[in-house]
């Protein structure tokens, strides 16, 4: 599977939030030079440059989570783009602990679901990568395929950092990856490739930790509590490249849908959608609806100058014909999306709470555990747009728990 190099874009936008956390605190000002790879945000995260060139702007600008997020635009010079990295290489088993874990934090590594790869807990005995694909979105298998050996160093160093003693790559059956992972990691015994079918959503992380470590997460904990840490491909590679030298400066992005060259491509941090979608062939067609992040899952866009930042997974362009508007009707207690959640919550309270700002009965009913799957949505019969509800009754239970924690400091 081919990952396609695009050209740089003459302009970055480089948001300061893009974790599940708060906004990191600028380190560069306007009229600035600065260099690729350079660290340009930190707080409880890193942000490095993806671009060498000169900062414009630092302001608010739409995100790919539909806010407005304090973000650094930085003007590309031309011909200046490229990052050398470290030439040493150094096995894994090599490096000390404590060298790993600090490179991995300093790289500002995160996972497609925000969360930061590196766990603070130190009693990991099993490692899951989840290398099945989300929708139609294909960056994984892609990235299995050309990189393998990449692959498994990252994961080896990980292993060693958080003490773990097997891990588990889980591969959808029928995936190009499978048979050259299973190639790569036969020498070795505490790695093994498991095949399973198509099923979805598939990153769930209670569930794969239930499925493929055999440990039950019970409501309110995380797989991290059973001793279970659960990774991405995409999370794995960025490992490699901080050993070698390269923070988290570059995303292997799906371009789907109603584009000339659909793929996969290898995109700098900050390159706006439109940019990607152009690079690819650009739109065929008129495009209605631009979605990051899958199908089922993702977003819809406000603006193609939203960029791609570290949990992007893919962008799908879609026109009029691909679009099924239907009219919205009340919710008429089918109860269809509390049997497809695969959380086990009850997204029709959840909605109806949310949609009348009452906060603290969605924290009651554990709206944090919703992995905004989108299953819900897609069952319900009246068309309630569920899972952007869902989202706004998260963001809300947030800002209350932030602001009862700044009253009680
Ligand atoms: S999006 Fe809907 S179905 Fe998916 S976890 Fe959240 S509430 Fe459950
Ligand atoms: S599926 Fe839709 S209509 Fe049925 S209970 Fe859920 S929200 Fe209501």
């Amino acid at each position: 599977m081919k990952i396609a190099t695009i050209r740089t874009s003459d302009q970055v936008i480089i948001p300061l939030q893009q974790h599940d956390g708060a906004v990191c605190s600028s380190l560069v000002s306007v009229g600035d030079t600065i260099s690729v790879g350079q660290l340009i945000g930190d707080g409880e995260f890193r942000i490095h440059s993806s671009v060498s060139g000169e900062v414009t702007a630092i302001s608010e600008l739409p995100h790919p989570s539909g806010r407005e997020v304090l973000s650094v635009v930085i003007k590309v010079h031309d011909g200046a783009n490229v990052h050398e990295g470290a030439s040493e290489e150094s096995e894994p088993e090599e490096l000390s602990t404590g060298k790993i874990r600090r490179i991995i934090r300093d790289s500002g590594i995160v996972e497609p679901n925000g969360r930061l790869t590196l766990c603070a807990k130190a009693d990991i005995n099993t490692i899951i990568i989840n290398g099945t694909n989300t929708d139609d979105l294909t960056a994984n298998a892609a990235l299995m395929t050309n990189s393998p050996s990449e692959i498994i160093y990252g994961l080896k160093a990980l292993m060693k950092t958080v003490g773990a003693k097997k891990a588990v790559i889980v591969i959808e059956l029928g995936s190009a990856a499978l048979q050259i992972m299973r190639t790569e990691t036969i020498p070795d015994n505490n790695i093994k490739i498991i095949a399973t079918p198509t099923y979805y959503p598939p990153g769930t992380e209670n569930v794969l930790s239930r499925k493929f470590a055999g440990k039950k997460v019970p409501r309110g904990s995380t797989p991290e509590d059973r001793g279970v840490l659960i990774t991405s491909v995409t999370a794995i590679r960025a490992v490699y490249d901080a050993l070698h030298g390269t923070p988290m400066i570059k995303k292997v992005v799906t371009v789907a849908g109603a584009v000339g060259s659909p793929g996969n491509a290898l995109v700098e941090i900050g390159a706006p959608i439109k940019h990607v979608i152009d690079e690819c062939g650009g739109c065929s067609g008129t495009p209605v609806k631009i979605i990051m992040d899958g199908a089922v899952s993702g977003m819809a866009q406000y603006a193609d100058e939203v960029p791609v930042i570290k949990t992007t997974t893919g962008i799908l362009v879609q026109t009029e014909r691909d679009i099924n508007r239907e009219p919205q009707t009340p919710c008429i207690n089918c109860a269809w999306c509390v049997d497809e959640c695969p959380i086990g919550l009850m997204p029709h309270l959840l909605y109806g709470y949310a949609d009348s700002a009452q906060f603290d009965k969605c924290a009651e009913l554990y709206i944090g555990d919703c992995v905004e799957c989108g299953l819900c949505a897609y069952v319900c019969p009246s068309k309630l747009p569920l899972v952007q509800i869902i989202r706004y009754g998260k963001h809300g239970v947030a800002e209350i728990a932030a602001a009862e924690m700044e009253v009680s400091e």
